[in-house]
């Protein structure tokens, strides 16, 4: 028996088990003083009534005879995809209901979707990014080529017409820096992308997060992305959905490389692997599309990007470089002082007693940067900032 081999080649991830060694570390020395953690990239607030209102419901059903469901269409109920075609739609983007298909999540999408790829294609990732792009990759064995995201290209990579890609990974908002492409930008990778016969994996998890109406919520919004890019999305951070799982991902069925439809190829793939996201999970998806859903989850995104705008502008303030904090939950600064992320980290740690993510551990380009998350009480953050701003 041959184990796979490229197993070896992955880092061990310490990022978030040393985050919390030095917090609770700090914590044992010091029990009188009041950790605050700004460095979480997982929800905080509960989900909302007309969601936790549908699932209930839907447990009720389950336990009738009419209404008990077994196994339910892989690729997910039309209930659900019904409402998600009429999300699209409210951007002029038409979609079928057979180019959508529910999952347990974007992550695990993203991951699976490479049974589609040879392993000789190369790959495009950004750098810094969610580091699950590199890993599902090294995992398989694939030759990755980093899109170097920086100060100079306010973390917003473009195409280089002079190299080749097969695979390209682009994430807007961007996790961590809150990136967005606007649309001229996503367009030239698109005919890129068109003209090198490649594909873009367009990772849409925090789309909701953005507040203009000019910029792009999803790839498809761009001429020409229905032949050459899949979009991922999920409900967790949409709905707050990181612990109940629900997402989606559209293929269009104009998606063809070598006469072969990707789109058939996925629903191939998904339903022989996978059996399907809970009927009474995506009852609570479609509640987020009700009025009532929309209304509830947005009172939810709109306190997190109130803090998201308290951080920005005490960064703001301080003339300190970051991108994001606008159009997602993410704020990403330059650590003052020419620190280095760590040397941050133990910086607010000891002085301020805060926590955020260094940005080495999303990138060698991360290095020298700082992730801070919104995803925190009002107060907390508040007090979070006056203490920044009392050692800045
Ligand atoms: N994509 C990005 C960019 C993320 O940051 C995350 C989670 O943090 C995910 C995908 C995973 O989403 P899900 O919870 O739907 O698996």
């Amino acid at each position: 028996m041959k184990i796979n081999e490229n197993y070896k080649n992955l880092e061990t991830s310490y990022l978030f088990s040393t985050i919390a060694k030095k917090v609770s570390q700090f914590i044992e020395n010091n029990p009188q003083k009041k950790v605050i953690r700004l460095g979480i990239g997982d929800v905080t607030r509960p989900l909302c009534k007309s969601v936790v209102d549908a699932m209930n419901k839907a447990v009720d059903e389950m336990g009738t005879p009419e209404g008990f469901r077994g196994y339910g269409p892989e690729q997910g109920y039309e209930f659900l995809k019904d409402e998600i075609q009429n999300y699209y739609k409210k951007r002029n983007v038409l979609l079928k209901n057979d180019e959508i298909f529910i999952s347990d999540g974007a992550k695990s999408d993203l991951g699976n979707i490479l049974d589609l790829f040879s392993t000789d294609n190369k790959v495009l990732i950004p750098d810094p990014v969610y580091p699950v792009y590199v890993d599902t990759n090294l995992m398989q064995g694939r030759k990755i080529e980093f899109l170097e995201a920086n100060e100079e290209n306010d973390f917003l990579p473009m195409p280089d017409f002079n190299t080749k890609a097969d695979i390209i990974y682009l994430c807007s908002p961007n996790n961590p820096t809150g990136a967005v492409y606007n649309k001229e930008q996503l367009k030239k990778w698109v005919d890129y992308a068109l003209k090198n016969n490649a594909v873009i994996l367009f990772d849409a998890a925090y789309e909701c997060f953005i507040d203009d109406n000019n910029l792009p919520h999803s790839i498809f919004e761009i001429e020409g992305a229905k032949n050459c890019a899949i979009e991922f999305c999920s409900f967790s951070k949409t709905a707050g959905f990181t612990g109940t799982r629900c997402g989606y991902t559209v293929v269009s069925d104009e998606l063809n490389f070598d006469n072969m439809s990707l789109n058939k190829m996925w629903l191939r793939r998904q339903t022989t692997k996978f059996n399907g996201v809970p009927y009474i999970v995506q009852r609570g998806a479609q509640a987020v599309f009700s009025e009532s859903g929309q209304k509830e989850i947005f009172e939810n995104i709109n306190y997190y990007k109130r803090n998201a705008k308290i951080i920005a502008d005490t960064l703001k303030k301080h003339n300190i470089y970051f991108t994001g904090g606008i159009h997602s939950p993410y704020i990403w600064l330059k650590c003052p002082n020419n620190m280095k992320s760590w040397e941050f980290f133990d910086f607010l740690l000891e002085k301020i007693q805060v926590v955020g993510t260094p940005g080495a551990g999303f990138g060698k380009n991360g290095e020298g940067f700082f992730r801070l998350t919104s995803f925190n009480t009002y107060e907390n953050t508040l007090e979070a900032m006056k203490r920044l701003d009392g050692i800045l």
